[in-house]
């Protein structure tokens, strides 16, 4: 890559160059049997996602907002319910617990993992708490002894949101395998990816699998006998094909996350101020996010962008600051949560990235710093 060149935080190229002719033959095949609608590849497509992850039962749905959603509603959540969340995510965690009528209550995250703080949700708890979302931010699964011993303790289930950690494990579990609902997203820039929008949930329970299956049709387990009000959020049979194509891969692409990680962790070693993330075993890279000085984020993200280098902050704004929560909610602080959207830089990560190209990051990042 020439000095010119622009880096971008993920280019997806690689890995579609690879499986062109596959990926061309799922299209095909597709096209031509002229079923779109829930047919042979979803179906396949939830057995062979289920028998990767270790469950029972996986649905696929066209987000992972509704992915969320839908986990909530099949659990009963609703209006004057309580779910318990991080305030350092992608809005659709907190968005979908607002859909179904409930509150989201904020709990901070802690400052090395990004993840939820599992010493502070006890705190969080009230009659009114049915549920907990940890989320796997950036692919690093939280450490879910501590959060499934919680909800344990007080009755509460756990649905995770692994929109950004498919493929990830803790202590050789898979994330989404350890709740009671596992929510994926196939958003183009996820690990594991559809050309447009799409989703999934997992369950072990038989009977939630039942209620998820019917919310996703309009609320029908036989057609036009509708039961309650639902979704239309099955995956279309092409994005089931295409991801048919790229799941055998996953393992391998997340190994080279996890591999480029730890270049940049060596590469970025002595930075003066800058905190690189640990690798932990069976964290998945979706992001590579470091923590700089808060006065220096935006002239260091500035300052890359003219040297070619794309980077994102990841997130600018925490959920509990935003505006729309401000008239709905008691007042929550959570520092370490608005500490971190001040300092966090994410770097371009994807498994394909060489070391070269991390070479010349690593060098524009010594020079801000
Ligand atoms: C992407 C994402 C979602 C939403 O997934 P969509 O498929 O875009 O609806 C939910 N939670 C987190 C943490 C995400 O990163």
């Amino acid at each position: 890559m020439s000095a010119q060149t622009q880096i971008p935080i993920l280019d997806l190229k690689p890995q579609i160059e690879s499986l062109w002719p596959e990926l061309q033959a799922a299209f095909e095949r597709v096209m031509k049997s002229g079923h779109f609608i829930m047919g042979p590849e979803v179906k396949a497509f939830e057995e062979e996602a289920a028998a990767y992850l270790g469950v029972k039962h996986a649905i696929g749905l066209n987000s992972g907002t509704d992915a969320l959603y839908i986990a909530l509603r099949a659990l009963g959540v609703g209006p004057g319910d309580e779910v318990i969340t991080t305030p350092f995510t992608f809005f659709a965690t907190a968005e979908a617990i607002s859909h179904v009528g409930a509150m989201p209550v904020f709990v901070d995250i802690e400052e090395d993992s990004f993840n939820i703080d599992p010493d502070l949700i006890e705190a969080a708890i009230t009659a009114r708490t049915k549920a907990i979302i940890p989320v796997h931010l950036f692919g690093r699964p939280c450490d879910m002894d501590r959060i499934l011993a919680i909800a344990d303790r007080h009755g509460l289930k756990v649905v995770e949101d692994c929109a950004q950690s498919f493929g990830a494990k803790w202590k050789g579990r898979h994330t989404g395998s350890m709740g009671i609902f596992g929510c994926y997203s196939f958003f183009p820039t996820k690990n594991l990816s559809a050309f447009g929008d799409g989703g999934m949930m997992v369950t072990n329970d038989e009977e939630l699998a039942a209620t998820a299956r019917m919310l996703r049709v309009h609320g029908s387990r036989k057609k036009y006998f509708n039961e309650t009000v639902g979704y239309n959020s099955r995956i279309d049979e092409l994005h089931a094909a295409m991801l048919r194509v790229k799941l055998p891969h996953i393992d391998i692409w997340n190994t080279a996350r996890r591999r480029a990680a730890d270049r940049y962790k060596g590469l970025l070693e002595n930075v003066p101020r800058l905190i690189s993330p640990e690798v932990i075993h069976g964290h998945v890279f979706h992001q590579y996010s470091v923590l700089i000085p808060e006065d220096r984020q935006d002239e260091v993200q500035t300052s890359l962008q003219e040297s070619g280098i794309s980077t994102m902050v990841y997130y600018p704004v925490p959920c509990h600051k935003l505006k729309l929560y401000q008239d709905s909610h008691a007042v929550v602080t959570c520092p370490v949560a608005e500490a971190t959207s001040q300092k966090i830089l994410s770097l371009p990560i994807w498994p394909e990235i060489t070391e070269e190209i991390q070479r010349r990051i690593a060098f524009a990042i010594r020079r801000c710093l």
